[in-house]
């Protein structure tokens, strides 16, 4: 597997690599062949300069500056001017700069898409600066429109060996494309040539995108975004593009490049892994609800819906721990309604089970959040109260047993009632013995006529 640098890792290069790069740089044939061609003396005064150039696109294309605030490069220019070095030739010498650099970094890694069209750009808007300073510096006279073309050529040679290159006129369409282009769009050159650049523009990308795309290289600024075209056979391939307008020395636009990378693969990966993360979330999903039906399924009693007897049992014990070791006071109600097996004999087992359903309903909103409601089993039910003394929770038992009682049952003519035992904790009491107590007090409830309250004793 390739590393693919990103920005961070680029600019740590650059830092660590500067002098490495430079010699590479200079040390280049073609570097060398412009200096002797315009014996352009080696000394340390211009290597000096050569070495302050050099760091001066290192900062461009690090975006630490932009090119206007390279103030060496008019002495760059100048002494190049002063050994009438032309301007191709300092197309040349840029080129040659950006491949020590690659040269350099491809030893490492590989560098991302992005960063590597970020390159070509910066590179190329420097480039098109330094160019045209350095032909008014030349020659203030001279049309840079008519040479434009010229001096570009020397730097699509770079530009076209490692992207897929298309160059337009101000209305869009295409004058040159390079191999890769043709290869990807499995278009002939002369099937582009002439052509409006929407021909392999695909049906499925929005107008919107266009829209913003020319809005932008109208206003004479680059774009830059990832785009879905159309080969000759119908079938797509994504580019992640950059488009650059060529200005003259008015300022007019002259043609536009554009300049991009197959990321085909790249997004179709991405599209499975974001097909794959909504599988995965959508099981994540089922799972999770099945997992919550299983935790209430073994929490909570079938037909009520409150605590079953086994998760009551475990909170029963937690809480008496608690009251002990706070010496707070807790006292358990049980409750069980009377003669239900009358009421299920008379109106049937379903009936029975809505009034069980309705009576907890009725319970469950009369008492506080803090008080712990379960049923037993069968018709029987529990209350635990915590920081509650005796007084307090048969209070609460008197209430409910009142509430119930005045409550008209659906499917039943005569009243539901309900018999209370209650006990308080003691010292020595364990979750047996209290609820021991607490039934006994219930048993004495019904055996003193049912639809009462009895207190432990
Ligand atoms: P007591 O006042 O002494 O409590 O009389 P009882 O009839 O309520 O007492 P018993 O224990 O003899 O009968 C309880 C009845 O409760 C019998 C049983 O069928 C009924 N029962 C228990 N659980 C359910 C249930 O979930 N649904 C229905 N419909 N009935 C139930
Ligand atoms: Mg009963
Ligand atoms: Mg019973």
């Amino acid at each position: 597997m390739i590393k693919i640098i990103n920005s961070e890792e680029f600019s740590y290069f650059l830092r660590v690599h500067r002098n490495e790069i430079i010699k590479q740089w200079m040390s280049k044939s073609e570097v060398q062949n412009v200096l002797h061609r315009h014996s352009l003396p080696i000394i340390e005064k211009n290597t000096h300069l050569f070495y302050q150039f050099c760091d001066c696109y290192i900062s461009v294309i690090e975006w630490r500056a932009t090119i206007s605030e390279c103030q060496i490069k008019i002495d760059f220019l100048q002494l190049l001017n002063n050994y009438n070095v032309t301007t191709a030739d300092l197309f040349t010498l840029i080129i040659k700069l950006k491949n020590a650099i690659e040269q350099i970094i491809f030893e490492n890694g590989n560098l991302s898409f992005a960063l590597h069209s970020e390159i070509d750009l910066l590179t190329l808007q420097m480039a098109n600066d330094l160019a045209s300073n350095f032909e008014s510096m030349i020659n203030g006279n001279k049309n840079y429109k008519s040479e434009n073309s010229n001096l570009l050529a020397e730097y699509k040679k770079a530009v076209d060996l490692s992207n897929i290159v298309s160059k337009t006129n101000p209305k869009g369409v295409i004058t040159y494309v390079n191999d890769k282009f043709c290869e990807i769009s499995g278009y002939a050159r002369d099937e582009l040539i002439g052509k409006p650049h929407n021909i392999i523009r695909h049906p499925d990308m929005p107008r919107e995108a266009f829209k913003d795309l020319w809005d932008t290289i109208k206003a004479k600024k680059s774009w830059n975004g990832i785009v879905t075209n159309m080969k000759k056979d119908g079938s797509t391939y994504i580019v992640d593009t950059t488009v650059i307008p060529i200005l003259d020395v008015d300022g007019d636009v002259v043609e536009y490049i554009a300049i991009r990378h197959d990321i085909t693969e790249l997004e179709q990966t991405k599209q499975q892994l974001r097909n794959i993360n909504k599988a995965m979330k959508y099981k994540v999903d089922e799972l999770y609800s099945m997992t919550n039906a299983l935790e209430q399924k073994a929490y909570k009693d079938n037909l009520t819906g409150i605590n079953n007897r086994e998760n009551f049992e475990d909170i029963f014990a937690i809480e008496i721990a608690s009251a002990k070791q706070n010496a707070l006071p807790l006292t358990l109600i049980i409750f069980d309604v009377d003669n239900f097996k009358l009421v299920n004999d008379t109106y049937g087992h379903q009936a029975g089970d809505i009034i069980l359903v309705d009576m907890v309903n009725l319970i469950s909103n009369n008492i506080k959040k803090g008080d712990i409601f379960a049923r037993w089993g069968g018709e029987e039910f529990v209350i635990l109260t915590p920081m509650t003394e005796i007084v307090g929770a048969s209070n609460l038992a008197e209430n409910l047993r009142k509430l119930v009682q005045s409550h008209r049952f659906n499917y039943v003519e005569n009243e539901i009632t309900l018999s209370f035992g209650i006990a308080q904790l003691t010292s020595d009491d364990t979750k047996i013995t209290l609820f021991e107590k607490a039934d006994e007090a219930l048993y004495q409830a019904k055996n003193h006529g049912r639809n009462k309250v009895e207190i432990y004793k």
